[in-house]
């Protein structure tokens, strides 16, 4: 009765542990979206925007300044130069960009290589577009292992999902890497597919690099990022994808029949989040940079073993092993017994390696932090 294509991924885990906080009235630190407020500015920006009529459809691929703004921001952050009219495509969110990159890009059985560990959404995305995908496990560390990168290229090979800096485990690859990668993107004639989303959220001094900034990689990437996780409003749905012509000519008709365009009223609003100074990008790293420790003290406190991500908002940790718990049912003993939900590792593993991990986000207020460091304590006792 139903298709082949939904047989081979199940809903999201991220968003079902959402669904069992609210039952267990707990905190949520599953799905990463924060639960404070969006810039003032940007909101009376939306605002205004449907007081002032912009209620219709916009241009299919994004209104005309917003997409202007996203190049004048692609060239100032990403060292990518891209023409508004034909380089830019406004989507639903960066889920969007994504999916309808690799409609665009796969055919049935051609392959797409992802480091692991991956954002959930990667292996969906395969199964939809008939691609398989080929998993690259990083090491502990977070650093590439060179052999398996390198054996993951074949004939077959079509794309590589790069997310930097990475979801789940902060991972921001360096210029060296990026260098790796690109080298065997240009000798197997493969498509880079960004995930840049958390671009702006680092610590401790690293660097965003865009690997279609590399001159290599300028015609063979299409980049994404959103407004999502910078400005606060994962609700909105206004992402965005930025690639050379031809890549951005496929990508587009996907994109008209998928979703015809985002909200237009909220595409406004966004141009006034690409006018936002400087100090906005560094103030928010800074905030996440504090809310940072605060988690990571608390994880630590309650017996988790666990290393601060160079980026992103979530930490990775550890179950200690005297739970003799797995990931699947140490996150259900979380949320419904201490009160804090998190994401079990193996949504975001292939292999066993996320069995006894759960994912934490700290997009969240610092006294949602605090209380939940006081219910972690419980594992303690
Ligand atoms: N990207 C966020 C996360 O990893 C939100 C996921 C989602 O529900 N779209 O938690």
């Amino acid at each position: 009765m139903l298709s082949r294509r939904v047989d081979h991924f199940v809903e999201s885990v991220i968003r079902d542990m959402t669904r069992l906080s609210i039952k267990h009235d707990a905190i949520n630190l599953a799905q990463g979206f924060p639960d404070f407020p969006a810039p003032l500015e940007l909101k009376r920006a939306a605002a205004d925007a449907i007081m002032g009529d912009f209620n219709q459809y916009s241009i299919t691929w994004g209104a005309k300044d917003l997409r202007e703004e996203i190049s004048r921001k692609a060239l100032k952050y990403n060292h990518i130069e891209a023409d508004p009219d034909t380089e830019v495509t406004v989507t639903c969110g960066s889920t969007e960009a994504m999916m309808a990159s690799m409609l665009a890009l796969i055919n049935d059985g051609e392959e797409v290589v992802v480091f692991e560990p991956f954002y959930e959404n990667y292996g969906p995305d395969a199964a939809v577009s008939g691609a398989v995908p080929r998993f690259v496990p990083l090491n502990d560390d977070g650093s590439i292992d060179e052999n398996a990168l390198v054996s993951a290229f074949n004939k077959k090979t079509r794309a590589l999902i790069l997310n930097t800096p990475n979801n789940p485990c902060g991972k921001v690859f360096t210029r060296d890497e990026m260098k790796l990668i690109a080298d065997l993107c240009a000798d197997h004639d493969v498509i880079a597919v960004t995930d840049e989303i958390y671009e702006y959220i680092l610590y401790d001094g690293k660097k965003h690099i865009s690997i279609a900034s590399l001159d290599e990689m300028k015609d063979r990437t299409i980049t994404i990022s959103g407004f999502s996780k910078t400005y606060s409003v994962t609700g909105w749905r206004i992402g965005y994808a930025v690639a050379q012509k031809e890549l951005t000519s496929a990508l587009r008709k996907v994109h008209d029949f998928l979703t015809v365009g985002a909200p237009a009223p909220l595409q406004h609003a966004c141009v006034t989040a690409l006018q936002f100074p400087d100090s906005y990008y560094k103030e928010l790293a800074n905030m996440y940079g504090g809310k940072r420790k605060l988690l990571y003290d608390a994880l630590i406190k309650a017996g988790f073993e666990c290393r601060l991500p160079d980026g992103a908002y979530y930490i990775l940790a550890d179950i200690p092993e005297y739970f003799e718990m797995d990931d699947m049912a140490f996150a259900r003993y979380l949320v419904s017994e201490i009160g804090v939900a998190a994401v079990p590792g193996s949504s975001f593993f292939k292999s066993e390696s996320g069995k006894y991990k759960l994912r934490f986000t700290f997009s969240k207020k610092d006294e949602t932090l605090l209380e939940a460091t006081k219910r972690l304590e419980k594992l303690k006792l």
